[in-house]
């Protein structure tokens, strides 16, 4: 079968890019495979996309919200209509197993009919004046053109997080996806524009950091929405900083599981496994830093080594399939480099670090997966983000050591706790820095309609999902209605009976 050519959307058309560059997108299971070529855009077409934007943006803030919400609900109904083809489509291009990416695109189908319902809401506030005979209220108000960048770990449900919101709120979409899952990319702006969106109000343009620097740059952007690593994030911020352009940005994680000695073992185990290789390790809520009470340690490694060695490695379109690739070469390579480092700063290599080969993964990039124990909280594999399957577990003495090692960090998303103590697990909440805590589950697992994000060098205060994401997309406009007919002065008059 000849590959196909897939192109940008701007403007209601779809299009090549005016430099005429292309890139491929491959299987990271197998590197025969060749899903596609996309275009590598230039800044130019990224400038076109911003000017339909902003012209369809006059039009779109003025459709009443829940019209708006209509063509997402539509958009919701396609997706799950299609789950299963854009899960396949996903697992192919990212390598995630099916079951994960029946998840992924899950998630989108949830933020998509979440913020069609919203079409409804969107609440603002009416407050007493005061002074007699006015009127006192404030009202969200869209901001203009969103530039949504998004990473490739999540290539359906991160875009659907933020465009949905968006666009329901009145804003006009720029999206640049990452390059490495541009097809769940095109999946998810074709489906809005078969739900009916009006051409401009959704423009997707592929392509790598200097479209990502034109949008996060040019001064017909309202806002830049970033999903991906601290070091981008840090540079998207800067180059928004100019024009004080809003910026919301989540970032890279180094999530902690704690398990106490009091825990449901065999519990904490699944939630481990399930943490720290699910998505091989590539979420940025992964589970990379194991806590253990010292009291559990030898017999919980010993059940999470046992556990973790059934765990089956291959293509995830294969049901049979626990383990899938990590995304490329770049990135095996680096998850390899940590482990030498690990080993090279006196971890105990316990299980896994090495290239995993075998039946089926010859053409693929995938890596064992790997847990070093012994670690000691200044070790590098315990500080930074290794974005792989690879856990580091530290022993502690104490709930309070342990929250301490949790929170020697300059990242704060995830975290969890295993115990059967309800104190125990209160005094983690309270004293966890990080913007999620799970008790007795793993780190992973976001709902829509909560708020997501994290703290310290993950975020930047913002939070998406739930009734907080409107914080982001939405202005407040405060508003004053005086039906006296006559001049009156708010702090210097004062009413009479
Ligand atoms: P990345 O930072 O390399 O890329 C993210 C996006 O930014 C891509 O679309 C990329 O093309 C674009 N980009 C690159 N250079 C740019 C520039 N100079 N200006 C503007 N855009 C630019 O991240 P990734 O490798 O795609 O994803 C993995 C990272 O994402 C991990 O660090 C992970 O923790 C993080 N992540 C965070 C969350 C979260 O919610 N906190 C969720 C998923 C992934």
């Amino acid at each position: 079968m000849p590959t196909h050519t897939f192109q940008n959307y701007i403007d209601g058309q779809w299009v090549a890019s005016r430099g005429g560059r292309v890139f491929e997108n491959r299987n990271p299971a197998d590197r025969d495979d060749l899903i596609g070529i996309f275009q590598q855009s230039t800044p130019e077409d990224a400038e076109d996309a911003l000017a339909a934007a902003r012209r369809a943006y006059a039009t779109w803030r003025l459709v009443p919200a829940p019209k708006r919400a209509e063509v997402l609900f539509r958009a919701a109904q396609i997706i799950a209509e299609r789950k299963e083809m854009f899960a396949r489509d996903m697992t192919r291009e990212m390598g995630k197993v099916l079951e994960e990416t029946r998840g992924d695109v899950q998630e989108a189908i949830d933020m998509t009919y979440f913020m069609a319902g919203e079409g409804r809401r969107q609440y603002g506030q009416t407050v007493p004046s005061e002074l007699r005979d006015k009127f006192a209220m404030s009202v969200r108000q869209p901001l203009g053109v969103c530039s949504v960048i998004t990473p490739w770990n999540f290539p359906m449900a991160i875009p659907s997080w933020k465009i949905a919101p968006a666009l329901v709120c009145g804003n006009t979409v720029v999206f640049k996806p990452a390059s490495l899952t541009p097809l769940s990319a095109i999946n998810f702006c074709n489906v809005l524009v078969e739900a009916g969106l009006p051409k401009g109000v959704v423009n997707l343009v592929t392509g790598g950091p200097d479209v990502g620097t034109t949008l996060s740059t040019h001064q017909d952007v309202s806002v830049v929405s970033f999903t991906g690593s601290s070091a981008v994030g840090r540079i998207v911020n800067q180059n928004a900083a100019p024009d004080f352009t809003r910026v919301h940005l989540e970032m890279g994680g180094k999530n902690v599981i704690m398990v106490m000695d009091d825990a449901q073992l065999d519990l904490a185990v699944e939630g481990c496994v399930w943490g720290g290789f699910g998505t091989t390790g590539q979420r940025c809520t992964a589970t990379s830093r194991l806590v253990l009470h010292e009291k559990i340690y030898d017999t919980f490694m010993n059940m999470l080594v046992a556990r973790t060695k059934k765990l089956r490695l291959g293509d995830g379109l294969s049901e049979d399939t626990d383990v899938g690739p990590v995304i490329n070469e770049p990135q095996r390579k680096a998850i390899h480099q940590y482990v030498e480092i690990g080993v090279g700063e006196g971890a105990d290599l316990v299980l896994g670090g090495k290239i995993a080969t075998g039946d089926g993964l010859k053409n693929g990039w995938f890596y064992q997966p790997t847990i070093f124990g012994g670690v000691r909280p200044e070790m590098r594999i315990a500080k930074e983000e290794i974005f792989g399957p690879v856990l580091a577990v530290i022993k502690v003495k104490s709930l309070q050591e342990g929250v301490a090692v949790l929170n020697d960090t300059i990242y704060g998303l995830s975290s969890a706790i295993y115990t059967r103590d309800i104190n125990k697990a209160f005094e983690a909440i309270r004293d966890i820095k990080a913007g999620i805590t799970y008790v007795n589950a793993p780190t992973i697992g976001a709902e829509a309609h909560m708020p997501f994000g994290g703290v310290k060098q993950t975020g930047n205060g913002h939070r998406e999902g739930g009734w907080t994401v409107y914080d982001f997309f939405t202005e407040w406009k405060t508003v004053y209605v005086d039906y006296s007919g006559r001049i009156q002065k708010a702090q210097i008059d004062t009413y009479h009976q």
